[in-house]
């Protein structure tokens, strides 16, 4: 099966997709921006509309599970198909020239929670999560935030404490996207306030509807509710789902942010797609109102296509990097940058061509999608590692300046003052 050629793979996944799902209709012929998806970020939809979503995309799933489509790079022992990350990503390529439900829901347990439950979890919860999460079976969140701790993950403060062959977790998390349909998280806790903050952790997979876990929505400006504060009160954890050893979640964490970056920055926004807002689509709006003959227009939309082209050819210099067996490095951070700014870049680029027209819901073509777009973007500069994190990382590792004054990685995590 590994050596099915990217040619043999390309056609069996045409055939797939053509018995399943109707094409797109062809869009502006440009050349960048596949598909032609809704660019409302965070918006807001009813929990009814939310909950048949998700039974679409789970039935999706299952669907290309059937075809053993689902986990394209996965290995065969954990249900995999054994190839290589060409054919997934030849796979992504091919599927957004159909009209398939929308998987974001899976974004998180694929992109984050999946591999690092790969790198270090034991091997019943190996056999236990991944078959199930990769057929759409279950939903996995991250969670890593607390209201003292965003930035500085080190500084968290939910704890867990081992009871025989368990854990018990009590805290507070907050931001977890997904939480309210998830099924398991990842979870990152003190286990030991006497270490030194990042020597004190530990990761675990723990069930969001076991005893003990309640999950809270909170509303954001955009009007939706896709993340969520989430509390501990003593909730169990067998032993079994603890990643990695005890007190070593730090690495655990870095496994997981790592791939945060590359998922969130080498998405379609980063990189050669438009993805959140297709290059048809900003074409489409331009001839709508009749400036697609504006030399300045024009020229801003050239400017907007050479910021995705660059963060394209960044990224792929990571991927390349990875594929060759190396460590995922600042090029990431890089692209997680390039994606806010591209997304910050199309939001002014919209907000000059509709003017007050994006404020005013009028049903004219588009203009309530594009305004919770722009009130999204700022949500983007902040999650998966803020603008201002990224910059301190390319700082100290790209361009060597000095590590940042003032944090306290020395002491024993119970002797530094908390927020
Ligand atoms: C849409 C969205 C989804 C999210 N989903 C999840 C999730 O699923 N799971 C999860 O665990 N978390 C999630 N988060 C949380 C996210 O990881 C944190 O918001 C982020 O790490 C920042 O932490 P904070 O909010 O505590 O802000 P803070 O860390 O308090 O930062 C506040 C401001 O100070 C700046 N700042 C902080 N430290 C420095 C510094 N050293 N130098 C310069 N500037 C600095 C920051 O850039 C920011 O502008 C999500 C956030 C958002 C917006």
């Amino acid at each position: 099966m590994a050596d099915t050629t990217l040619d043999d793979f390309r056609s069996e996944v045409t055939t797939f997709l053509d018995d399943h799902a109707p094409r797109r209709e062809a869009s502006v012929a440009f050349a960048w921006g596949e598909g032609d998806d809704d660019v409302a970020l965070f918006e807001e939809i009813t929990p009814e509309e939310e909950q048949r979503q998700l039974t679409e995309a789970k039935a999706w799933l299952a669907t290309r599970a059937k075809a053993d489509l689902h986990w394209i790079a996965g290995p065969t022992d954990l249900g995999g198909r054994g190839l290589t990350s060409a054919h997934e990503a030849l796979y992504r390529s091919l599927e957004t020239r159909y009209q398939v439900p929308n998987q974001g829901f899976f974004g998180i347990g694929f992109g984050m929670v999946a591999p690092t439950i790969l790198a270090h979890a034991t091997e019943p919860v190996k056999q236990r999560y991944l078959p199930a999460m990769y057929s759409g079976d279950i939903v996995g969140c991250q969670l890593f935030s607390e209201p003292g701790a965003g930035s500085d993950l080190a500084g968290l403060q939910t704890k867990a404490e081992r009871d025989g062959d368990e854990w018990l977790i009590t805290g507070q998390k907050v931001w977890t996207s997904g939480a309210h349909y998830s099924d398991i998280g990842e979870i990152i806790c003190r286990t030991d306030p006497d270490l030194p903050k990042h020597a004190g952790l530990t990761g675990f997979v723990v069930d969001m509807h076991a005893p003990g876990v309640e999950v809270r929505p909170l509303r954001q400006m955009t009007g939706g509710a896709s993340f969520n504060e989430v509390f501990f009160d003593e909730v169990r954890v067998p032993d079994d789902h603890r990643l990695g050893d005890v007190n070593q979640g730090w690495t655990v964490a870095l496994t997981t942010l790592m791939n945060e970056r590359a998922s969130i920055g080498g998405g379609g926004g980063g990189g050669g797609g438009m993805g959140l807002a297709s290059a048809s689509r900003l074409i489409q709006m331009l001839q709508h109102f009749g400036l697609d003959q504006d030399p300045v227009a024009r020229q801003e939309l050239a400017r907007l296509y050479t910021g995705y082209q660059v963060a394209k050819y960044t990224n792929q210099r990571a991927a390349a990097k990875l594929k060759a067996g190396g460590l995922p490095g600042p090029e990431l951070s890089i692209g997680k940058l390039a994606l806010t700014a591209n997304l910050t870049a199309t939001g002014d680029f919209v907000a000059r061509v509709l003017g007050p027209r994006l404020m005013a819901d009028t049903g004219e073509w588009g203009t309530y999608a594009w305004s919770t777009f722009i009130c999204g973007t700022p949500g983007m500069r902040i999650a998966g590692g803020s603008d201002e994190t990224l910059r301190n990382i390319i700082g100290e590792r790209v361009l060597g300046l000095p590590k940042e004054p003032g944090i306290d990685s020395k002491s024993p995590f119970k002797d530094i003052a908390k927020s």
